[in-house]
């Protein structure tokens, strides 16, 4: 196909205002684009490669005007360009305007092509290995090459072809063309059941790769289009959400830990896995492990001993998900930011592995490709199970899952992550399906509190074994009418330095002790945060905090200024509009 058609047919597609329209134009298009399906289909979205292969043009829209403004003449600099753009607002308008066609010939000299081309203007194919080449050059020199190369193209072009040629350099195609569309077209064009284009298209993240399957083997091919080692899919994120709700909607709950530090996806094969650019079969060189971004961008180089660590470990076929944190000297986590200094470094990567260790938690195995092993694509198993196949294959570095159906064995171990200095706990359905790309209802990061309250800590139980002499939970109150009603209780959130802080300070205010339990004089006030209200008859106030979690103790506040009965039922009931008073 010629690039001019494509072009033609964009024009069409960009006029065309209703959506069910769309659809049949792009099908129209996919059915005459021959060989050229695949580019076609990522060239709508503006895409040159597809989803799992990260490499991008690289070429900023400084780079882009100095190379329409070389197509357009010498007496168009690059600051024109920008001139224009201000005027015109998007760069297709402006590279349409620019007359580029007239300066065709002299483009093909540039580029070093052959003297031919300029007349007919290039074809598809050529766009596409032009927009390669360009990707590829790397080092001295290149952004010469990748200026040569896309001037050599725009000279080439008419005005048309300049529009979307000019936006498909900077990403933007501005079609209405979305994914959706382009998977209801693949669809359409070669009969297929849309639901098994957007199977195909969650494992491979290739629109072009799907849009041939669909048409070269039809449902067949799509229902055997399975992962691949070294193409890597989209992550499967999380939504908000709580405890309570969890339980409601699940008949159990996987809780793990929620690690503080950046997602990886470890992609593993014996026999090596080649690189993206590569078009052929790995060889014996190629590395056995590669490491992908949450936004599917290679990994491998900047992170050594995550390499190591699952080469020497795994021995079968294998793609996991999970996330590298940073540790200090005694395997504790820190700060996110430290994982940030080591994630994408190019240079001195060995200095800094010195500085900053580095820890792979896996969560999930979406591949296991050991023999035996029934099927080894493993996104439609149950979480349950695909855990399972990753404590096997990787068990040094497998999450900790607990399965409850019970909210206080939930918050005791969100009470045990947050005292070993994680951020906080994931919430996972059992039974449910990894959903690359999805932010679903099956995965939820437990809400952090929105309202904290202000309670009097009117009591205490001692803590057990080497906790013997200090308090470990507190019961909560708020102000009433006559004196403080109870609302709760709270154990978590609390450091063990800060446990004993806490003893020494209400210590003093003990005014009754029986056994375990003590009494305290209405003395000092706890922030604490919490995940909901609830009606309960266990406690004074008629409420409980669900979930409660110890913030800080308000030394400038007095129990007389504490939170009341009364804000505690305008909260439950969500019709609290005061937000506190700080
Ligand atoms: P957020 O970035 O706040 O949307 O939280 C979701 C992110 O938490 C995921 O994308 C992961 O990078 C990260 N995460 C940490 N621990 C887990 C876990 N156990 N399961 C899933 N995601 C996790």
């Amino acid at each position: 196909m010629q690039f001019a058609a494509f072009a033609d047919r964009a024009a069409e597609l960009e006029a065309e205002p209703a959506d069910l329209e769309t659809v049949s134009l792009v099908a129209a298009l996919l059915r005459d684009a021959g060989d050229d399906v695949g580019t076609v289909a990522r060239f709508l979205q503006g895409r040159v490669f597809p989803g799992w292969d990260a490499r991008t043009l690289d070429v900023g829209p400084a780079l882009c005007y100095a190379a329409l403004a070389k197509a357009a003449g010498p007496n168009v600099t690059a600051d024109d360009v920008e001139e224009r753009l201000a005027d015109e607002g998007e760069i297709g308008a402006v590279a349409a305007n620019l007359d580029l066609g007239g300066q065709q010939g002299l483009g093909a000299f540039g580029a070093g092509g052959d003297a031919d081309a300029g007349s007919d203007g290039p074809t598809l194919a050529e766009v596409d290995a032009e927009l390669r080449a360009v990707a590829a050059a790397e080092g001295d020199g290149s952004e010469d090459t990748k200026l040569a190369t896309l001037f050599g193209l725009f000279s080439r072009v008419d005005d048309d072809e300049a529009r979307y040629l000019a936006r498909l350099v900077l990403g933007e195609m501005r079609l209405g063309v979305g994914e959706g569309t382009v998977r209801d077209a693949i669809a359409e064009a070669f009969a297929v059941d849309p639901e098994l284009v957007a199977d195909a298209l969650q494992v491979s993240n290739d629109y072009g790769r799907v849009a041939r399957i669909a048409r070269d083997e039809g449902a067949d091919g799509l229902r055997a289009t399975s992962l691949t080692v070294g193409r890597p899919v989209q992550s499967m994120l999380a939504q908000a959400g709580t405890v309570t709700g969890a339980l409601e909607s699940w008949e159990a709950v996987a809780a793990e830990i929620k690690f503080d530090g950046a997602r990886v996806q470890l992609h593993h094969h014996p026999d090596g896995i080649a690189p993206p650019d590569a078009e052929r079969e790995p060889t014996p060189d190629d590395p056995t492990v590669r490491l992908y971004s949450r936004n599917t961008s290679e990994v491998t180089d900047a992170l050594p001993e995550i390499v190591e660590f699952a080469e020497e470990r795994l021995d079968a076929p294998a793609i996991l998900d999970g996330e590298v944190v940073a540790v200090d000297d005694d395997g504790g986590p820190l700060p996110f930011q430290e994982v940030l200094r080591r994630f994408r470094r190019k240079h001195d990567v060995d200095r800094m592995r010195e500085e900053v260790e580095l820890e792979l938690h896996a969560f999930d195995c979406l591949l296991d490709g050991r023999a035996g092993s029934d099927g080894t694509d493993l996104l439609e198993a149950p979480f349950r199970a695909r855990h399972a196949r990753l404590t096997e294959l990787l068990p040094a570095a497998a999450s900790e899952v607990l399965y409850a159906d019970d909210a206080a064995e939930i918050e005791a171990f969100e009470a045990e992550a947050l005292s070993a200095g994680h951020e906080g706990i994931m919430l996972k359905r059992p039974d449910s399906a990894y959903t690359p790309g999805d932010r679903g209802q099956d995965w939820l990061k437990r809400k952090p509190d929105v309202e904290t309250l202000d309670c009097v800590v009117t009591g205490a139980e001692w803590g057990e074994g080497r906790r013997a002499n200090e308090f470990g939970t507190f019961l909560l109150a708020v102000g009433a009418d006559d004196g403080y009603e109870t609302v709760g209780k709270v154990a978590t959130g609390i450091t063990d330095e800060r446990l004993a802080e806490l003893t020494d300070l209400l210590e003093p205010h003990v005014t009754r002790e029986d056994g375990q339990t003590v009494e305290f004089r209405p003395e000092v006030v706890f922030e604490v945060g919490y995940e909901e209200i609830q009606a309960s008859p266990t406690y004074g106030a008629g409420y409980a905090l669900r979930f409660p979690r110890f913030v800080e103790v308000r030394e400038d506040k007095d129990p007389a200024d504490a939170d009341t009965v009364e804000r505690v039922e305008r909260l439950a009931n969500g019709d609290d509009e005061s937000g506190g008073d700080d």
